[in-house]
C-alpha cells in the first residue's frame, strides 16, 4: 500500500485557482480516487495552498475516506489579506476532527516566483507554525529560492514543531537540518529527470525512514508523462526509481515510506 503525502485534487479537476469546487468536479475527483486505489495508492493528503483551496480541500477529505486535508496559505499566496485569510482557516481548524484536518501547510518561503513581498512571507510562515504547535499538528513546508532563508525561521522552532519538506531537491546541508530536526522529506518525480543525476547520489544516503513519497499532482509529471498533468496513480513509479537509486526491495520502500507519512499524520 502506499500514500500520497502531498496531492491537490483540487487543482487537477478545475482550471483556474481560487474557485469553489462545482457538483461535477467532485465526481472528477471520484474518478482520479479511483484510479489511484487500483494504483495501490489507498490514502492521499491533499494540501491547500489559500483559503478557497483550503476549503475545497477539506470538502474533498469530508466526502472521500482516503483523503486528508492539511490547511494553510502558500508564501505565493500570502497576500496582503492573508491575516483575515488565516482567520478563517482557523474557523476550519476548530473543528479539526469533523473536517479531518491533519496538518498545516503548505507553508513557507518562495523568493522564486516574481513579484514576492519577503517579510510578508515570512510573517505568514512565523504564524502558521505558531498555528501548528497551538493545535498540535504537523507542518507541511515549501522552499523555493529561500533555502537559508527558512533554515532560520525553523531554527527558531525546530524542536517543538514536526513536519515535512516537501518537494525535497536541496543539497545534503539543507538535509542535514531538516534530518536534523526530526523532518521528514518529501521525495517526488524529478527523481526520474535525467538532469538532476547529482540529487540521485544524495538519495543514496538519505536514510528511507526519514522520507515521503509524494506527486504533487498536477505539477512535476514523472520523466514518461511530461507535458501532461501528472495524478497520484504515479506514485508507484517514483517508489520504484527511488528503490533501484537506493538499491532496495520495491516493498520495502512502499512499507518505510507508507509508515513514515502514518506516523507523521496520524492517519
Ligand atoms: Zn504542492
Amino acid at each position: 500500500m502506499y500514500i500520497d503525502s502531498h496531492c491537490h485534487l483540487n487543482l487537477m479537476v478545475k482550471k483556474d485557482f481560487d474557485l469553489p469546487l462545482k457538483s461535477e468536479d467532485f465526481s472528477k475527483v471520484s474518478l482520479l480516487i479511483e484510479n489511484a486505489v487500483s494504483a495501490g495508492v489507498e490514502k492521499i493528503i491533499n494540501v491547500g495552498t489559500s483559503l478557497v483551496e483550503s476549503i475545497n480541500t477539506v470538502e474533498i477529505a469530508k466526502q472521500f475516506e482516503q483523503v486528508f486535508a492539511v490547511v494553510g496559505i502558500h508564501p505565493c499566496d500570502a497576500k496582503e489579506t492573508w491575516k483575515k485569510d488565516l482567520g478563517e482557516i482557523k474557523k476550519l481548524i476548530k473543528d479539526k476532527e469533523f473536517n479531518k484536518i491533519v496538518g498545516i501547510g503548505e507553508i513557507g518561503l518562495d523568493f522564486y516566483h516574481k513579484p514576492f513581498n519577503k517579510q510578508r512571507q515570512i510573517d505568514a510562515f512565523k504564524a502558521q507554525i505558531e498555528l501548528a504547535l497551538e493545535n498540535s499538528l504537523p507542518i507541511v513546508v515549501h522552499v523555493r529560492s529561500a533555502v537559508d532563508e527558512v533554515i532560520k525561521v525553523l531554527e527558531e522552532y525546530a524542536l517543538e514543531v514536526k513536519g515535512v519538506n516537501h518537494c525535497f531537491q536541496h543539497e545534503r546541508y539543507v538535509a542535514d537540518a531538516f534530518l536534523g530536526w526530526g523532518f521528514f522529506l518529501g521525495i517526488n518525480a524529478p527523481i526520474t529527470y535525467p538532469k538532476n543525476e547529482q540529487f540521485r547520489e544524495l538519495l543514496k544516503d538519505l536514510p528511507i525512514e526519514s522520507l515521503f513519497l509524494e506527486t504533487d499532482a498536477p505539477f512535476l509529471p514523472p520523466q514518461e508523462f511530461r507535458g501532461k498533468q501528472n495524478h497520484p496513480k504515479y506514485i508507484p513509479l517514483i517508489a520504484q526509481a527511488l528503490a533501484d537509486i537506493k538499491g532496495i526491495p520495491l516493498d520495502d520502500v512502499a512499507d518505510i515510506t507508507t509508515s513514515n507519512v502514518e506516523s507523521l499524520f496520524f492517519i
